[in-house]
């Protein structure tokens, strides 16, 4: 197995590096010693050998918090009062990170939030990839709450293709067309084609796009009733906003069922990776469950410090081990109530432990940012560009 060289600390741009998040209380020196250790516990084969991490080879970098909507369904709490938006530097020093931290390169998408929420913003971050010839761009999400006309979309589209995106992925389902008409991502889908190419706009999801309608105008009731009959789908995570009111029609099941259902596979084997605005990192889409700062540390040192079990934290270590229910008994402790319903997913209890476990001080920085774990907590962050 390769082992990324590991990068070195440049003062500048890491100035926290040391008093950071999982490394908390070791400074860049031990951390570089716990770090070969790691290595070479990778590269000796043996029975107790822990499980290696994999690359992350795709990763998201949400450049902002703020979005017009507040879906049903956000994974990550997202809504008009965000204010977080990653600099324009801050978010290429972190994209040049990835690429850095595999051997296999990193494939970027840039989501949010809604990123065109500051279309200039979005441009000089695609920009400033293309002026250090940063490879990988593979795509830009968004809900289309701006393609109100064909030239707007024209234009903007255009704009990015020259500089580079690969793919636009337009989000459309019941919740969101509680806040953008579906005739927005309709008429974006149709003009994406014809100035990208078929290939490269993706739906998510397309049988919403064909057969759904707008929701704004839906009394409660019967916005409940339509949410509730989507998310028995199974499309949903029920994790961010999504933990209450979507599972009415979904099979629940006790805490205890999830017992030893250990979340290894998912933290450690999967080559997914998601920054936020204000730099934490969470692996695949485990929102809210941060291993390390990207603005204060190289990702190399985050992911080869996931590699070392000493230095996985008091939520990811026992999350490795044995999943969510690892996590009751000291919520429990602290006062949680498990849901007298039970929960639709481990993720969802996983979330719903997590919520209440961020507010001990001692573990919110490994489950942080807080927005993600509460309502309107939009504030303007040292990230801001
Ligand atoms: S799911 Fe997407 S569109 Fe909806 S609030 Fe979250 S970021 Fe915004
Ligand atoms: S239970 Fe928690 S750690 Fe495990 S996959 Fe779900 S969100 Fe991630």
């Amino acid at each position: 197995m390769q082992v990324p060289m590991l990068q070195k600390v440049r003062p500048s741009r890491y100035a926290n590096f040391g008093k950071s998040h999982a490394i908390s209380g070791l400074d860049a020196l031990v951390l570089g010693v716990e770090i070969r250790k790691s290595r070479i516990a990778m590269l000796t084969p043996r029975r107790s050998q822990p499980m290696p991490v994999k690359y992350w080879t795709r990763a998201g970098l949400m450049l902002t918090d703020w979005c017009n909507a507040a879906c049903a369904c956000c994974y990550a709490n997202c809504n008009p009062a965000g204010r977080r938006w990653l600099a324009v530097d801050r978010a290429a020093d972190i994209w040049a990170d990835l690429i850095d931290a595999s051997p296999h390169g990193c494939q970027i998408h840039l989501t949010g939030g809604e990123v065109f929420g500051r279309f200039e913003h979005l441009l000089a971050v695609c920009a400033e990839g293309q002026r250090r010839g940063l490879q990988g761009l593979q795509a830009v999400e968004t809900n289309a709450f701006w393609a109100t006309s064909v030239e707007v979309i024209r234009s903007r589209l255009t704009a990015l293709d020259d500089l580079g995106i690969g793919r636009l992925t337009i989000s459309t389902d019941p919740y969101h067309q509680q806040y953008v008409s579906i005739d927005q991502p309709r008429l974006l889908a149709e003009i994406g084609k014809e100035v990208l190419g078929h290939q490269r706009v993706r739906i998510r999801w397309e049988d919403w796009l064909n057969e759904g309608y707008s929701t704004d105008h839906m009394s409660q009731d019967a916005l409940h009733q339509v949410f509730i009959d989507y998310a028995a789908r199974g499309r949903d995570r029920f994790t961010g906003r999504a933990v209450d009111g979507l599972d009415a029609k979904t099979s629940l099941k006790p805490a205890s069922a999830f017992d030893g259902d250990h979340c290894g596979q998912r933290l450690l084997r999967g080559k997914h990776v998601h920054i936020s605005p204000t730099g934490e990192v969470w692996p695949t889409t485990c929102v809210g469950i941060t291993v390390g700062n990207a603005l204060d540390q190289p990702i190399s040192q985050i992911w080869a410090a996931l590699n070392e079990p000493a230095l996985q934290g008091p939520i990811v270590g026992p999350l490795i081990a044995s999943g969510p229910c690892s996590l009751l008994a000291l919520s429990e402790q602290r006062g949680y109530s498990p849901r007298a319903q039970g929960y639709a997913s481990k993720c969802q209890l996983c979330y719903d432990v997590r919520r209440h476990l961020h507010q001990l001080p001692e573990l919110a920085r490994f489950l942080a940012p807080a927005s993600v774990y509460t309502e309107g907590q939009g504030r303007a962050s040292i990230a801001s560009a």
